[in-house]
């Protein structure tokens, strides 16, 4: 029986310290939501809920799935120059019309609180991180919280987005972990996955990754969630593989509560560098 490292309690715990914090409620966190996804406007809304609970400030600027690409961008220059905004999210996807990249790079770098902007990454891959990717570094705090050893263990990850398997794979090496990175052409993956001591998927392949697929007593991350007949599935056959892993996150309940824990985290962050309260 695995232990089932349970998201929402180091969640509750990172909220916790968030709130406590002295400056909470002058720090603000604005997040634009294009179009009408049913999915993204559930994480936002879960964003925004999260932002109150610990005392931060959270504006949601909602824009119709036809806006131009010029208006986002007037928007996006506002809130850079606003002294008064932290971070600056947009939810991604965004409707096809319009240019992900162009828009993401238009985020001044000291409110970019997803890492989005090539000088947060660069700096983060160089191993001198302003702040990670919301999803991996919740994943390196479950880890830490539940006392599971990192150092010299082989990590396999599977998936190379820029938005978790890329970042994921920096910080566990960053965390002196050796690392194997798989994505869609790795030929073979089960090769690779059987040899993990940690093994996270992050493909948003529902059901990906079976018993057959992980040496017992790997500590299993799944990070992928995708709505199969409205249920919230993750890329890991959660039944199969508990029995023989030494650890494993549910889905729901496990990565998605400490992505936005960490979002929060690193809009303080961001802010307190800003603002001149930390260096
Ligand atoms: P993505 O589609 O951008 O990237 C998926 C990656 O997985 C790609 O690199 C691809 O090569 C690889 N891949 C896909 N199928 C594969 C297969 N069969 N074998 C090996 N590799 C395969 O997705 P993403 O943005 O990285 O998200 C991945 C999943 O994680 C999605 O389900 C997403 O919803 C979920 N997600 C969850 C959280 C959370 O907080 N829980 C946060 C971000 C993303």
């Amino acid at each position: 029986m695995a232990i089932i490292l349970d998201g929402k309690t180091i969640a509750k715990k990172l909220e916790a310290e968030l709130a406590a914090y002295s400056r909470i409620r002058e720090i603000r966190l604005d997040v634009i939501l294009v179009g009408d996804n049913l999915a993204s406007a559930t994480y936002v809304r879960n964003k925004h809920r999260a932002a109150e609970r610990v005392g931060m400030q959270s504006v949601i600027h909602t824009l119709p799935v036809h806006t131009k690409s010029e208006e986002i961008e007037q928007l996006i220059e506002e809130l850079n120059s606003n002294e008064e905004v932290d971070g600056i999210l947009l939810q991604l996807p965004l409707p096809e019309q319009l240019n992900s990249e162009k828009l993401l790079d238009s985020i001044h770098p000291m409110k970019d609180v997803d890492v989005f902007h090539p000088e947060n990454a660069g700096l983060a891959y160089l191993g001198r991180p302003r702040i990670w990717p919301c999803t991996p570094s919740g994943i390196l705090r479950l880890l830490h919280e539940h006392e599971i050893d990192i150092v010299g263990k082989h990590a396999v990850v599977v998936g190379r987005s820029n938005i978790v398997g890329k970042p994921m794979a920096a910080l566990l090496q960053h965390a002196n972990a050796t690392v194997t990175v798989c994505h869609r052409m790795t030929k073979r993956l089960q090769d690779f996955t059987r040899q993990a001591d940690i093994l996270v998927v992050a493909a948003g392949s529902p059901g990906l990754i079976g018993k057959d697929d992980i040496k017992p007593g790997a500590v299993v991350i799944d990070v992928g969630s995708e709505f199969v007949n409205g249920k919230l599935t993750g890329d890991v056959r959660f039944a199969e593989v508990e029995p023989i892993a030494s650890a494993i996150t549910p889905v729901p309940g496990g990565v998605g509560p400490l992505t936005i824990a960490s979002l929060l985290s690193n809009t303080v962050r961001l802010a307190s560098l800003r603002r001149g309260w930390a260096n």
